[in-house]
């Protein structure tokens, strides 16, 4: 079992050191519905896993390639007809071999230092249309890994913020009562550290 971030927060002790700089307050039951997990996010049994697509759905490097090669041909053979998919925007398959039920295939921008306005609207797009097509689906337990910040080169603090403002917003709007948890999912020591230090910021111990 994840712990959630309250038990994170027991064992890590993470609180942060300005409590001024949280961006919310009052966590409240959000604090029970968010996990991180480090690991390969292909080990999860969970509703549904995002997977960090191309605009093809064809599969591709990363996290992408990993979620393909566990899940089986199976998996490329449903994407073939999707027709693909618009960067910022979401599709949903079955997660055939994975012990996940269901893929969610979301589109994250190729980070750009000259757009990142654009870069940052069309990433915290792949995180709600993500929340929305697991909620439509009735998927209560969504696990995302950090979305644009590998070969797409996104810088991951800034990603983050992005994700975990989305998570949170989500989570707290009325179609967020359908999904019980969130879990993000990082792959190294220092994608961890990253989300270790602004979590706080964004689900803050009350
Ligand atoms: P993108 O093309 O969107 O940048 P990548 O797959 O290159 O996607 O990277 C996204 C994130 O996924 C990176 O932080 C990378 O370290 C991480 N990652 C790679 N393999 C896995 C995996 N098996 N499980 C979870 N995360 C992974």
């Amino acid at each position: 079992d994840i712990p959630t971030l309250r038990q994170l927060y027991k064992l890590a002790r993470l609180i942060p050191a300005e409590p001024t700089a949280a961006k919310y307050k009052h966590s409240g039951s959000l604090l029970d519905r968010v996990s991180l997990y480090q690991g390969t996010i292909t080990a999860l049994e969970v509703d549904a896993i995002v997977n960090a697509a191309n605009k093809s759905l064809l599969g591709g490097g990363g996290v992408d390639g990993a979620i393909h090669s566990a899940a089986g041909r199976k998996l490329v053979e449903e994407c073939r007809t999707l027709h693909g998919c618009e960067t910022g925007d979401a599709k949903i398959t079955k997660g055939y071999d994975l012990p996940a039920k269901h893929v969610i295939h979301a589109v994250g921008p190729v980070y750009s230092s000259h757009h990142t306005q654009t870069c940052a609207e069309l990433l915290a797009s792949c995180y709600r249309r993500s929340m929305e097509l697991a909620a439509q689906n009735s998927q209560r337990h969504i696990a995302f890994p950090s979305i644009s910040t590998g070969i797409y080169g996104y810088p991951v603090e800034d990603a983050t913020h992005i994700a975990l403002d989305e998570v949170r917003g989500f989570l707290s709007s009325e179609s967020g009562s359908k999904i019980d948890r969130a879990i993000f999912v990082v792959w190294s020591d220092h994608d961890k550290g990253v989300y270790e230090d602004l979590l706080p910021l964004y689900f803050p111990l009350d």
